[in-house]
């Protein structure tokens, strides 16, 4: 099995967060940085496991949904907190949604908007090689 990490795409949004107290932020922004991780059957007989321009295209075109938006807004976080984890976990189910198949699923999403802290969301993704 071979993983491919995918990166780095950026986008520049807003979001509004409700923390648990029931305060709130200020609307603001900034720009996130995005790494997906893609498990994927071996190299077949040209070397080649999967289309790195085809997936680079698809995950673009999800992150150009996001570009210059207020997150809040959009349908995809309707009735959630778009905190950073949440956007990785909205991620990583768009992307899977759009990425996987037989011979390939998404098994990572790393988010971060500053260098102190990264966002992983993952989970365990089973390729089952036919050879
Ligand atoms: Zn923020």
């Amino acid at each position: 099995m071979i993983e491919i990490i995918i990166g780095e795409f950026c986008f520049s949004a807003s979001h509004k967060l409700t923390f648990e107290n029931g305060s709130g932020s200020n609307i603001h922004g900034h720009e996130w940085h995005l790494t997906v991780f893609v498990r994927s059957l071996d190299p077949d007989e040209t070397g080649i496991s999967i289309n790195y321009q085809l997936l680079r295209d698809m995950i673009q075109e999800q992150v150009d949904r996001l570009n210059r938006k207020f997150l809040n807004d959009l349908p995809i976080f309707a009735g959630k907190n778009p905190t950073d984890e949440m956007i990785s976990k909205v991620l990583f189910q768009v992307l899977s949604e759009k990425i996987n198949s037989q011979d390939h699923q998404v098994c990572a999403v790393e988010i971060w908007h500053s260098g102190r802290r990264h966002i992983k969301y993952s989970r365990e993704v089973c390729i089952d090689d036919p050879k």
